[in-house]
């Protein structure tokens, strides 16, 4: 789960990481007033759930709260990178001298969170370990450990942080890692943290990264959610406890089993095809489920051919093609369909399948090769 900028700073403050002050609005007029408050020299900032907000025109830095105004309809008209924005951040603005990249998140060959700082802030990291990897400097946290001093004092001077500032990029250092740890996220990022002409230093955007299998744990977070800025789908796949990832191919794919499931897709791409998305119904479906499954991939228009692929164990066959029937009474839909099913009551799933006349198939590359063939003719029909 993904935090907007302003939900994450709020969680930086609470671990003693100094913030602009700013307030998070839905509507113009209040954020001239917010500006009011912060003395009229502010910056407007979208708040969207993608980076590169401000090469996309979605932060603008203004002088008098009239200006703010201006800024805040413009923005809040905007889409970036196709979300539309609704929610805008009022930032007192700061005066920059420098910019410098701070995150952490896990390092999964390592087994152990990376923290990660670099004095080209302010860009996407993705660019600068593209052009510039030298440039990135990394250290490896033991989490019975936690982060040591040495470990953030070494992050300082490779920076180039002057010295005056180090005793408070420690303290920042450790900030940052106990929300990361306190929170059970996968990313938590600060850039660029910035030091200013007079207030030292800061954390002007923020990022965090949640995850969603922590969650239970933290009701508190799991409200932050922000269900505007979640495609349809994949609020749906949660809900029925599906693992739903929207894909840019056109054989919508039904599986159960993580595993299977990348499985399936590697042999749809080998045989030419490719998939329109993830999904994984997980061990003993019911029908229900089934049904909610089918209603998420017939529902994206790339989708041209549809491959079930069900490995039946605790799943039982039978309740499978029940769903699958169901969801089609529900949603009659002219997509050419293909189902593999083996297992546990396959029989009786591919016979109640065949009665309603459905393509079945027993091995995955028949069943790939002929799910792509009808969604090939699809195309050209
Ligand atoms: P992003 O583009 O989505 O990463 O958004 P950021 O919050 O990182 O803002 C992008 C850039 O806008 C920063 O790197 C700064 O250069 C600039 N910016 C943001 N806040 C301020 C501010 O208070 N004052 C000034 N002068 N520039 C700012
Ligand atoms: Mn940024």
């Amino acid at each position: 789960m993904k935090l907007h900028e302003y939900q994450s700073k709020q969680l930086f403050a609470e671990h003693g990481i100094p913030i602009p002050h700013g307030q998070m609005t839905m509507n113009a007029s209040e954020a001239k007033s917010i500006a009011e408050e912060l003395g009229g020299r502010v910056v407007v900032k979208s708040q969207v759930l993608v980076g590169g907000r401000g090469k996309a025109g979605g932060i603008r830095v203004v002088n008098t709260p009239e200006e703010a105004e201006e800024a805040a309809t413009q923005i809040l008209g905007m889409k970036i990178k196709d979300l539309p924005v609704r929610k805008i951040l009022i930032d007192e603005a700061v005066d920059i001298k420098t910019e410098i990249y701070l995150g952490i998140t896990n390092d999964r060959t390592r087994r152990c969170p990376v923290m990660i700082a670099s004095a080209e802030g302010g860009v996407e990291i993705e660019e600068v370990a593209k052009t510039n990897p030298d440039k990135i400097i990394r250290v490896w946290i033991d989490p019975l450990l936690g982060l040591r001093d040495y470990q953030a004092r070494y992050l300082a001077a490779c920076t180039e942080m002057p010295r005056e500032h180090w005793r408070e990029f420690m303290s920042i250092t450790n900030g940052l890692y106990q929300t990361f740890i306190e929170t059970d996220a996968t990313l938590a990022e600060i850039n660029p943290l910035v030091i200013t002409g007079d207030k030292g230093l800061m954390a002007l955007d923020g990022k965090m990264v949640l995850d969603d299998n922590g969650l239970f744990l933290h009701p508190e977070l799991a409200e932050m959610r922000d269900l505007d800025e979640e495609a349809a789908e994949e609020r749906e796949a949660r809900k029925y406890g599906l693992s739903y990832v929207k894909l840019g191919g056109e054989i919508g794919c039904m599986v159960n089993g993580a595993g299977l499931a990348m499985a399936t897709m590697d042999v749809i791409n080998l045989y030419g095809g490719s998939p329109a998305n993830f999904l994984d119904i997980g061990g003993g479906a019911s029908a229900e489920k089934v049904a909610a499954a089918i209603q998420i991939i017939i529902r994206d228009p790339n989708v041209k051919a549809v491959l079930f692929n069900i490995f039946g164990g605790i799943t039982r066959g039978d309740e499978v093609a029940r769903g699958i029937l169901a969801a089609l009474e529900k949603t009659p839909t002219k997509l050419p369909m293909v189902v593999r099913l083996v297992g546990t009551n396959a029989e009786e799933g591919r016979h109640l399948l065949a009665k309603a006349d459905m393509e079945t198939a027993v091995s995955l590359a028949d069943a790939a090769q002929k799910a792509i063939a009808a969604a090939k003719a699809v195309e050209e029909s």
